[in-house]
């Protein structure tokens, strides 16, 4: 009898995390297991907006899918996915198809620009290492163009972020590390630089305990970066953004040299657009994590969404739950196999840390609230965990982030 095919589409956090997870718990006669993703390499979506603003480089991020998955157990196929077939348990491909018995959606999330006009055109989003490679190029290009070309302007040197969320802010916390070199290196007054932040909400990192969120705040502007709360990105353009004050009816032009957008994001497009019914954009499974059109068919990470009992507003799409439900998900690939009741997934949250640059952070871990240089410790605790979980000790040697201490 021919072995059930079990398919994982995306290397993120979540289809990472599955495939090892499913190696372990399987063993080579029960599953054939196929890993699809469109680069030969897994990178960490939380280390990019390091990687955006340059202060480390985005070989850091990323490590190619064979040196850490079992490759004699998986069949890593580097492609990209254009649409599921479920009626014909078939994924398809750009350069083929692939048959399935069990398949794992964990392609992930896209930056969400809300239709406001301009910003698809006109604004980085730091979505992945070839668009986080771009930013840091772009900022690089302009600082090195600023004594060179004859043309260039001041608000070259101005760099806007619409949207003061983690991941605004993460990126923020980079900048102001990076920019003093940046300075240095091309010979530019530092007070010619400015760092812009546009917050739609009255405040910055709207989720966040506002004691943490305040002192974010605070340090960031103490490094130069001024916020524009209450305020809305309305249009990106060529020049920089027109931004309009909430209770106004005026836009006020910026001019910018680098406009980055952290301002939301949404689940990859793939599931909605091959008939799947989703909430935004999202499969939202059922307590074993699978469509609850169909029973073989799996989402985690960013693709699904999961309320909390009896709560109104999902869990927010992060890595920590991506990580959860792959081992969820492994636990209950087992069991199916064997015919036996599967275990409904329960989130596990450990809390959040926010880094602001190498020596810098706010965070609530296990709810102790904690600043500056041990939650930017603890926040290199987290990132080394994760790459421990994955590959193990040799991983976190060779990637991990706690020698640099
Ligand atoms: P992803 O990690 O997005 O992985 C999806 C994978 O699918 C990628 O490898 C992609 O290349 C691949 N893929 C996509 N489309 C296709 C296709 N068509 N064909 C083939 N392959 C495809 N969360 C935290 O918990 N902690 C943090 O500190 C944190 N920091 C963040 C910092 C930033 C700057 C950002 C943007 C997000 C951060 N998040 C953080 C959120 C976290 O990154 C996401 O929730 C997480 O990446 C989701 O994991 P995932 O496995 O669902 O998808
Ligand atoms: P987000 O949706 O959390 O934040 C977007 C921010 O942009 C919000 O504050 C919103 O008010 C603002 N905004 C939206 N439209 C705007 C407009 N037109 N003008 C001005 N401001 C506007 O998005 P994110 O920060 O990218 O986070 C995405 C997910 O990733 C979240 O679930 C988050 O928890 C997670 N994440 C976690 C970490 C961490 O744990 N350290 C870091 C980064 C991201």
């Amino acid at each position: 009898m021919s072995k059930p095919k079990i398919v994982i589409l995306g290397a993120g956090y979540g289809g990472m995390m599955a495939t090892v997870r499913l190696t372990k718990e399987l063993s080579i006669d029960d599953a054939d297991i196929t890993l699809v993703n469109k680069h030969n390499y897994h990178y960490q979506t939380t280390w990019l907006h390091e990687a955006a603003a340059g202060t480390i480089h985005h070989d850091r991020t990323r490590m190619l899918i064979k040196n850490v998955i079992n490759t004699k157990r998986v069949n890593f196929v580097q492609d990209s996915v254009k649409t599921i077939d479920r009626e014909n348990h078939k994924v398809l491909l750009k350069n083929g198809e692939i048959d399935y018995d069990y398949l794992v959606i964990a392609l992930g999330f896209e930056s969400n620009t809300f239709g406001i006009k301009g910003l698809e055109e006109n604004a980085f989003a730091i979505r992945s290492v070839n668009t986080a490679r771009k930013i840091r190029e772009h900022i690089e290009y302009k600082f090195a163009s600023y004594n060179s070309d004859p043309d260039a302007k001041d608000s070259d040197l101005t760099i806007i972020v619409g949207g003061a969320g983690l991941s605004g802010v993460e990126f923020l916390g980079e900048l102001v590390d990076r920019i003093p070199e940046l300075c240095k290196e091309y010979d530019i007054d530092p007070k010619k630089v400015r760092i812009v932040d546009v917050e739609g909400m009255p405040f910055v990192l709207p989720p966040f305990d506002r004691e943490l969120a305040n002192y974010a705040q605070e340090y960031l502007e103490s490094k130069g970066v001024e916020f524009k709360l209450s305020t809305f990105i309305k249009e990106a353009t060529s020049e920089g953004v027109k931004v309009q004050k909430k209770d106004s009816e005026e836009l006020e032009e910026i001019q910018a040299g680098t406009v980055v957008w952290t301002g939301g994001v949404k689940a990859n497009h793939i599931p909605a657009e091959s008939g799947f019914e989703t909430n935004r954009g999202k499969i939202q499974v059922t307590g074993d994590l699978r469509s609850p059109e169909d029973d073989h068919v799996f989402a985690i990470g960013d693709v699904a969404v999961v309320f909390p009992p009896n709560a109104e507003r999902p869990y927010p799409p992060t890595a920590q739950i991506a990580i959860q439900e792959a081992e969820n998900l492994a636990k209950n690939m087992k069991h199916i196999l064997k015919g036996e009741a599967t275990e409904d997934f329960v989130y596990k949250p450990k809390g959040t840390v926010a880094s602001l640059g190498e020596k810098e952070a706010i965070g609530v871990v296990f709810d102790h609230k904690l600043t500056g240089k041990p939650a930017a410790a603890m926040k290199k605790v987290i990132d080394d965990r994760y790459l421990l979980m994955l590959g193990g000790v040799g991983l976190v040697l060779k990637k991990g982030k706690l020698k640099l201490l």
